[in-house]
């Protein structure tokens, strides 16, 4: 009989990453780990890991987990008593183009931003940091002298010790097989040898977590690619302690090997997938062929700046396989399908993140969340299409071609397109719609007219599509226009317990009169926003949900998470049954009237309400509410009638020089209205008073929701930062992440920001510490450059009462 064993958090996986969660769930205190192992520690990807460790991500708590691996570091080898050849050298990262020059500039902005410290240094100087370079072409570089590199097995094995020291049971040579699942729970984890019953499982099974979460029935985006690197022979007079240096020019990255050799990898275009048919045998401290030939423009390319590697002879080439996901992030947090689950893989740089990414998922596993917002690395941001073959591979090797490239604000994906698409797709690719791809949606960014070439040409400045979105911006502020927003993320809430369930969620009193609709947010216990979006009530207990395109997963994973069990109130998703048309503008009223068989008037179909009208011949749910801060009605229309409505739409709109839109124009119309975009703008570690969206919770209204007590003590005592915005009169590069400064030093972060047609100023948003709030002289950091910027109250364009409740 096979044996069976009990504990309180089972790990699968012994990489470095699921070894450090089980050293950080031992080190917060908690007994009654184990962490199995199908090999031995750190066989899977972890041994023949190069040992870069880099701080700086474009996400500022991305870069703080981060920075927790090298606070770990640093202290690990006193603490087990085990080496790990950590050698905090910092890093260099050459600038050869006038735009990779640009991009250190605005790393180094973003960096000082995260508290990181980052120098910005001439040729010369890098030069003298790392001698080996040849400097000509290079016209600057970024120097972080925190970072460095690890003997990533040593590393692996020195945090299992500490695990160990501190009571977790390590056990190697069993492998997890399958597990069995009642009523949403993981009961019981088969191996090949016994069987286990935990609280709560972590899947950190490198690139096989795929596998396993099919087993389980969850949908885990990630796998792995190939990625070499070699090693040179010894290089004559080899520098000592140089730092670490990437060349994201020519592709390439060097680290510093023992005997005086140099690690040289990088990312070609033409990787291949590794597993995508699946994983065979055990696959167990195993290498990959070498492949010369691919590895061949990049060994060409580190002749061109390290001239000596010419020289020397190579004494091997790795080709492991690289862990990554569907968008080229890690896939970490509480799986949506399972409630004991957590998953933690996709770690394209797992030495750099494992310590970091280990204290966050002990954080996350115990207190139900990470101490950080941790969105962009978050399992709900994706849905079904991430993890399958057709998307999730074409995608991993374009994310792994550009892990170097310039990749500007905006750019959109080449591959894996056209999956989800609007019944008005065709239509509008005819009329010069330029699309851009969200969770899998095809949707306008923009429309070209007549004699441009439809197509995006991104860069840091001057991108093509400009002057077309600031067009479609003008026509919806003064004319009238179609969006189609057919992505969005549509759920019903029903049942008898509906109405209770959704009080329970929401910050604002849901027990409206039927058709009203409702601008709310969902908050955890401490008051932080977890969700932001427009509720319809439709029925007595029947609540109409929409939120964006990318949230559709973790939303609806909030909200089941917090019904009743008795299954009194359930959701259903009805994205798919039914595309949205935005009419929008001061003339759309005219446009509707038209159409319609109701009556559209102010007086009969008021700002935030809703009806079921006739459009032509479709029955739609007309919801009068927006995102682009003018008069208009998000038309909720079933799929089959869609063109129908467009078409109807578009012929009577034809006299009043209706026109189609995309989603940059938006981005500027709801910028300049003041309205916030969830996991920029409002995110978990803000609240509604914080946001400036105080206005939706109703203490006074209504009984008790999620959230209330640590609301109720922010109204009282105050809050501690506040949503500002900010313009500046000059139409600035500005993206989001840039700093806010207030004389001279660094008091907040861009959260987003763009250039508002109507204002002809660029508008920003960022959180200031309370005492700045009345303060109206700040600067903006972009791009190394400060610029002035004055802080405003309320929203820049407001027509509220004229045109948008009109
Ligand atoms: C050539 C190369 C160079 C790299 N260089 C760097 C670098 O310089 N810096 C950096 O930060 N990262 C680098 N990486 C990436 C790094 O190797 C990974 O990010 C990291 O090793 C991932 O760790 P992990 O714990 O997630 O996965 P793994 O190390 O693969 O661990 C997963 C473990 O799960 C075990 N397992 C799987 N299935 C089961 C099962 N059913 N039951 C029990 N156990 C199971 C496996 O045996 C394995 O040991 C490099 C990768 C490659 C290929």
């Amino acid at each position: 009989m096979s044996s069976r064993t009990q504990c309180k958090y089972l790990i699968i996986g012994g990489g470095i990453i699921g070894c450090s969660i089980a050293y950080h769930l031992a080190k917060a205190g908690e007994k009654d780990i184990v962490l199995l192992e199908k090999a031995s520690l750190t066989e899977g990807a972890t041994w023949h890991a190069a040992g870069l460790v880099g701080q700086l991500r474009s996400s500022r708590n991305t870069t703080r987990m981060l920075q927790r691996s090298v606070e770990l570091y640093d202290r690990l080898e006193a603490e087990t008593g085990q080496a790990i050849d950590w050698k905090k050298v910092g890093s260099l990262r050459l600038a050869c183009s006038p735009d990779r020059m640009l991009e250190v500039k605005r790393l180094t902005t973003m960096a000082r931003s995260f508290g990181l410290e980052m120098q910005v240094i001439g040729a010369q100087e890098a030069y003298d940091l790392f001698p080996l370079i040849d400097p000509k072409d290079v016209l600057g570089a970024a120097f972080i002298p925190t970072d460095g590199h690890v003997d990533p097995a040593s590393l692996c094995q020195s945090i299992a010790a500490g695990a160990r020291q501190q009571g977790v049971k390590i056990v190697l040579g069993k492998k997890v097989l399958d597990a069995s699942i009642t009523a949403g729970r993981i009961t019981e984890v088969q191996t090949d040898d016994g069987v286990y019953t935990a609280e709560t499982v972590v899947l950190a099974a490198g690139m096989w977590s795929r596998e396993l979460g099919r087993k389980l029935g969850v949908n885990v985006p990630a796998c792995a690619v190939e990625h070499q690197y070699l090693v040179t022979e010894p290089i004559p007079d080899m520098p000592k302690d140089l730092p670490t240096l990437r060349d994201p020019d020519r592709l390439v990255y060097y680290k510093p090997d023992a005997g005086g050799r140099l690690v040289i990898g990088g990312y070609e275009d033409d990787t291949v997938p590794f597993g995508d048919r699946g994983i065979a045998g055990e696959f167990a401290r195993q290498l990959l062929p070498e492949n010369f030939d691919r590895f061949e423009p990049l060994a060409v390319h580190a002749g061109e700046v390290t001239p000596v590697v010419n020289q020397v002879g190579v004494r091997q080439l790795i080709n492991g396989p690289i862990p990554y996901s569907a968008d080229g992030d890690f896939v970490m947090g509480k799986a949506p399908e399972l409630d004991n689950l957590f998953v933690a893989t996709g770690f394209l740089y797992g030495i750099a993140a494992g310590g970091g990414a280990g204290a966050i998922m002990a954080e996350w596993i115990l207190e139900g969340r990470p101490s950080l917002d941790l969105w962009p690395l978050d399992i709900r941001r994706f849905g079904p299409l991430h993890g399958t073959r057709a998307f999730m591979y074409p995608r991993a090797v374009e994310h792994y071609a550009h892990h170097y490239k310039m990749r500007y604000p905006g750019q959109e994906s080449e591959v894996a397109r056209g999956i989800r698409r609007s019944p008005l797709y065709e239509t509008l690719k005819a009329r010069g719609a330029v699309y851009g791809s969200k969770n899998g949606w095809e949707r306008p960014n923009w429309f070209a007219p007549e004699g441009v070439e439809a197509v995006d040409k991104p860069g840091f400045t001057g991108q093509n599509w400009k002057p077309y979105v600031a067009e479609e911006h003008r026509a919806v502020r003064e004319g009238v226009a179609l969006i189609d927003q057919s992505s969005f993320s549509k759920f019903e809430l029903r049942g008898p317990g509906a109405l209770a369930a959704i009080q329970q969620l929401a910050v604002s009193n849901m027990d409206k009169p039927l058709g009203s609709v409702i601008y709310t947010q969902f908050c955890n216990e401490r008051g932080g926003i977890e969700a932001d979006l427009t509720v319809t009530r439709f029925g007595e207990n029947y609540f109409y949900i929409v939120t964006g395109s990318g949230f559709g997963v973790h939303d609806a994973h909030w909200i089941e998470s917090h019904l009743p069990k008795d299954g009194s109130a359930f959701l259903t998703e009805v994205t798919s049954a039914r595309a949205v048309i935005n009419l929008c503008g001061p003339k759309a009223r005219e446009v509707l009237s038209s159409v319609v068989e109701e009556d559209v008037s102010n007086a009969t179909f008021p700002f935030a309400t809703a009806q079921c009208i006739t459009l032509g011949a479709a029955p739609v749910l007309a919801i009068r509410i927006g995102y682009v801060g003018e008069l208009g009605w998000e038309l909720h229309i079933p799929t089959e009638y869609t063109a129908h409505a467009y078409e109807t739409l578009l012929e009577a709109g034809e006299r009043l020089g209706i026109r189609d839109v995309g989603y940059r124009a938006i981005e500027s119309l709801r910028l300049e209205k003041g309205y916030v975009y969830w996991s920029a703008d409002v995110t978990p570690d803000y609240s509604p008073y914080e946001a400036g969206l105080g206005f939706r919770v109703h203490l006074k209204s209504k009984g008790d929701f999620i959230g209330r007590a640590a609301l109720e003590k922010q109204k009282a005592e105050g809050v501690a930062h506040k949503l500002c915005t900010f313009t500046v009169d000059d139409a600035l590069p500005v993206f989001g992440g840039e700093t806010i400064l207030k004389d001279g030093a660094m008091v907040g972060l861009v959260s987003s920001a763009g250039f508002g047609t109507t204002l002809e100023k660029t508008v920003l948003y960022g959180y200031l510490p309370k005492a700045l709030t009345e303060e109206s002289d700040f600067e903006i950091e972009a791009f190394g450059e400060r610029h002035g910027a004055v802080r405003v109250s309320g929203p820049l364009y407001d027509p509220q009462n004229e045109r948008l409740k009109a």
